[in-house]
């Protein structure tokens, strides 16, 4: 809701608000990552300009941590034309972002009705803000989604003897200003559509608008060329009922004072996997501590508490890796995905060659790293 929404009115992330993600956290998070573009960027030939996409970037860390180990790679960078390019519907966190990335120095942009804000970042690089993944100019690009799905609505669904039935939101008659949840008393246009044949669950919950969006990524990577990292709280297509709310880093009923608690719900990957029908190759969900140890974690936490003299550094460098990392926390709740086009797991040498054995590079996260 643009007027009521949480995003659009509170939007709170971080430890004033209602949860933490892992790029507020530790800026270990957000370089790991720079560097797996630039390490897909190296595998796939190094094009000449790529667009570094994110959807819902929150506070604009990610993007911010990334833009910083670009500058630090500019060598290898310097011939690469590159821009970034963010979806946020929210005007609050949009002008978080601005002031984090550009420090304020931005545009609104009425005259191209795509991009609805511009600017130039810290570090020169041209930066566009939109409201949608469709407005974001066609090109080979990197596209990053993290904690961007787990926020999008779903429909709830129960299996009954009847059928399928949709879980609703009811008034509730006896209780004024209280909201239930209701079963549909028979099929919805959502249970005819949203619910796969084979499905065995009893409880399910999709999210239609994660389908048209990663159908949308997987349409833009195979015809432009470029990647997808998806990361986030999920499963493979195993779990049932796990929508809630969080206000001031505590669970909170999804029912009451809606608008004003973060509504989130795990991201199905097997259900992503399925909207990409085959247009690009997927790899993952691995777990986020896997992820982090391919990527070279340990490594980078070794050379920042070598820099850092004082104690309380060192501390607070050892306890956010503990958060990534412990399966007890991050660790394991997380999880990382990949669209990747075809050609770029497979061996080109093969098509002519079948005997072949020269590898494929292996993807950064998902195998070894290829950017010592
Ligand atoms: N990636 C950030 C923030 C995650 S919170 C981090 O990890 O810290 C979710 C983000 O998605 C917020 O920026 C929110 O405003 C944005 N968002 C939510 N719904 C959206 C939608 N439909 N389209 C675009 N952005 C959306």
């Amino acid at each position: 809701s643009p007027p009521q929404g949480y995003y659009t009115r509170r939007g709170g992330i971080g430890e004033s608000g209602d949860f933490i993600t892992s790029p507020e956290i530790s800026q270990v998070f957000g370089e790991l990552i720079g560097i797996w573009y630039v390490s897909e960027w190296i595998a796939m030939g190094k094009p000449k300009a790529f667009q570094l996409v994110e959807l819902g970037p929150g506070r604009g860390t990610l993007t911010d941590d990334i833009l910083r180990v670009f500058k630090q790679l500019s060598s290898l960078l310097s011939k690469c034309d590159v821009s970034i390019h963010l979806v946020e519907v929210s005007p609050k966190l949009s002008e978080i972002q601005a002031q984090m990335l550009t420090g304020g120095k931005v545009e609104s942009n009425p005259e191209n009705k795509s991009a609805y804000m511009k600017g130039i970042s810290k570090t020169g690089i041209p930066i566009f803000w939109y409201r949608d993944i469709q407005d974001v100019p066609p090109g080979y690009s990197f596209y990053l989604a993290h904690e961007f799905f787990d926020a999008l609505p779903i429909h709830k669904f129960q299996r009954t003897e009847r059928g399928w039935r949709e879980v609703l939101v009811d008034i509730d008659p006896e209780v004024p200003d209280q909201l239930r949840f209701v079963l549909s008393p028979s099929g919805t246009p959502a249970t005819e559509n949203l619910i796969q044949p084979e499905e065995t669950r009893d409880h399910v919950e999709v999210c239609p608008e994660a389908g048209v969006i990663i159908q949308r990524l997987a349409c833009r990577i195979e015809k432009d060329g470029g990647a997808a990292l998806v990361a986030d709280y999920g499963h493979d297509g195993t779990k049932t009922d796990t929508f809630r709310g969080f206000r001031n880093h505590k669970l909170h009923d999804v029912l009451k004072a809606p608008g004003a608690a973060d509504l989130t719900a795990d991201v199905d990957f097997s259900y992503l996997r399925k909207m990409t029908q085959g247009r690009t190759a997927t790899l993952g969900p691995i777990k986020q501590r896997e992820f982090l140890k391919n990527m070279g974690i340990d490594l980078r936490l070794q050379v920042l508490l070598q820099n850092s003299r004082d104690a309380a550094t060192q501390e607070q460098l050892l306890h956010s890796y503990d958060m990534l990392m412990n399966p007890k926390e991050m660790g394991e709740r997380f999880n990382f995905f990949a669209l990747l086009p075809h050609h770029r797991l497979e061996d080109p040498e093969k098509k002519h060659k079948p005997e072949s054995k020269s590898p494929v590079a292996p993807v950064a996260g998902f195998g070894e790293l290829l950017l010592k």
